[in-house]
């Protein structure tokens, strides 16, 4: 790969059990974007959730990845060693005014909503009502929230690479948002912006299952300050019962023994032609050809 295109992209597995089918979709696409752009492909462990990192998951994942092919064009960065970035980040965040304390439990916050809110089926959780905006009424602090605009400043609009353009109204659709955790973690949504950032990431190539995190991540990155890289969401694999292929939905581990089956029916859950099977370079190259024609062509 060519790292003068300035293309900088990543795979970002949370280590909660081995890979699955779902999560190598996901790691195809992305790896097929950098090598179709001749840009740098990075992997990043998203262990900032500790109660949920299983041990000696991320070490799997990184090997199955190594026999499919797929190596980080630098030294994998971990989450768990980044609390001094969050911090920072966060810090500044305080200091612009738009982090808030918050004294809610969840069930109070679910008690506390209307059946109103309920209408945004889409989204499988409901917006917080702003309880705690303007002061914590007594209760001890729990969790650390980001403020979000109010009126036509919280809708925000993005082009998908995949999925098109894409609109989300923060205020009523997801509300102020945890970026610190009552238990002292720091949530998802923070870490993610501050990671890419720091390694200058240009293409965000994902499931689609975090197309309903993507407006909050782009607002963080304007109040932070950085740069909002390009988003291609696949869509995610499912089960029989139509959930996501998840390890609580029972995926199972990859077998890494026959690397080519579980690749070409990845390409194929990402609408690419059969591929040449040769071996596995032979597969990436025609793969990245197929990829390239569809997602770089008129400045995608
Ligand atoms: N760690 C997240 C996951 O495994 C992915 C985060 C991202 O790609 O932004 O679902």
């Amino acid at each position: 790969m060519n790292p003068e295109s300035g293309y900088r992209g990543r795979f970002a597995p949370s280590p909660t059990g081995p890979l699955h089918f779902g999560s190598l979709v996901s790691a195809l696409a992305s790896f097929l974007d950098a090598r179709a752009h001749r840009g740098t492909w990075l992997i990043r462990i998203e262990d900032v959730d500790g109660p949920r990192t299983v041990p000696g998951a991320a070490e799997e994942i990184l090997d199955t990845l190594g026999r499919f092919g797929m190596h980080s064009a630098e030294p994998p960065v971990w989450q768990s060693q980044r609390e001094t970035a969050y911090q920072t980040a966060f810090e500044q965040l305080v200091a612009d005014g738009f982090v808030f304390p918050c004294g809610c439990t969840r069930r109070e916050i679910a008690d506390s909503l209307t059946i109103g809110h309920t209408r945004h089926a889409r989204h499988a959780r409901l917006a917080y009502p702003g309880t705690c905006r303007d002061g914590l009424h007594g209760k001890p602090p729990r969790a650390w929230r980001m403020r979000v605009p109010d009126g036509d400043a919280a809708i925000l609009t993005f082009e998908d690479r995949w999925q098109g353009m894409q609109t989300q109204d923060l205020a009523s659709e997801v509300g102020d948002f945890v970026l610190k955790r009552a238990d002292g973690e720091w949530a998802y949504q923070l870490a993610v912006v501050v990671d890419d950032a720091d390694a200058r990431i240009t293409h965000i190539v994902r499931g689609a299952d975090l197309l309903d995190s993507t407006a909050r991540q782009i607002y963080l990155q304007r109040c932070l300050d950085v740069p909002t890289p390009a988003y291609l969401h696949v869509p995610v694999v499912v089960n029989e019962q139509g959930e996501k292929l998840s390890k609580q939905t029972g995926a199972t581990a990859l077998d890494t023994g026959t690397p080519l089956v579980a690749l070409m029916q990845a390409a194929q859950h990402l609408g690419l032609h059969p591929c040449a099977t040769g071996s596995i370079e032979t597969f990436y190259s025609d793969a990245t050809a197929q990829w390239a024609k569809r997602f770089t062509s008129s400045g995608r």
